[in-house]
């Protein structure tokens, strides 16, 4: 890696980590080594990262109100990216999900007991969709939901309807 490559980098994961990532995504992204964005870390947030895993994204799609707000914010995610590669944008990511929160206090569910998913959630669950482990589809009555790859449909979070396949 050049030394400008490093900087850039650098640069980037610390905006990324200011973001409130999680250090493994960003060195995922940044190709940046696990100790070296542990280290732009303490100098940015002045404390050490957090460890631990990330959830996976089956359980972030446990309840119906989870199940909706993802909907949210992959109808938000997909209107933003140009192609549907399957790698994430992250910087259209960032924008989604500053849409998301926005449309989420629009929608007065701010301090309910609904699921306000997290940067790192958020970037887990859409990497499940550009992965292709969850889609999107859509019920007779208008809503959509969402489906895990080889399993059991998962309800409309809007009527309840089991989905088939069509
Ligand atoms: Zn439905």
């Amino acid at each position: 890696m050049s030394t400008l490559d490093k900087s850039r980098k650098t640069v980037r994961a610390a905006e990324l980590l200011e973001l409130g990532l999680r250090t493994s995504i960003v060195a995922q992204e940044t190709g940046l080594t696990a100790e070296a964005v542990r280290q732009i870390h303490r100098e940015v947030n002045k404390a050490s990262p957090k460890s631990g895993q990330l959830p996976d994204f089956e359980s972030l799609l446990k309840t119906k109100c989870a199940q909706i707000e993802a909907v949210l914010l992959f109808a938000i995610y997909s209107k933003l990216i140009q192609n549907n590669h399957n790698k994430i944008d992250l910087q259209q990511l960032q924008k989604a999900y500053c849409f998301y929160q926005e449309l989420r206090s629009e929608l007065k569910l701010t301090n309910t007991s609904w699921k306000n998913f997290t940067i790192n959630e958020a970037w887990v669950l859409i990497r499940a969709f550009v992965t292709q482990q969850v889609s999107q589809s859509w019920c007779q009555c208008g809503g959509c939901s969402l489906q895990l790859r080889d399993r059991q449909k998962i309800k409309c979070p809007f009527c309840g309807q089991k989905q088939t396949d069509a």
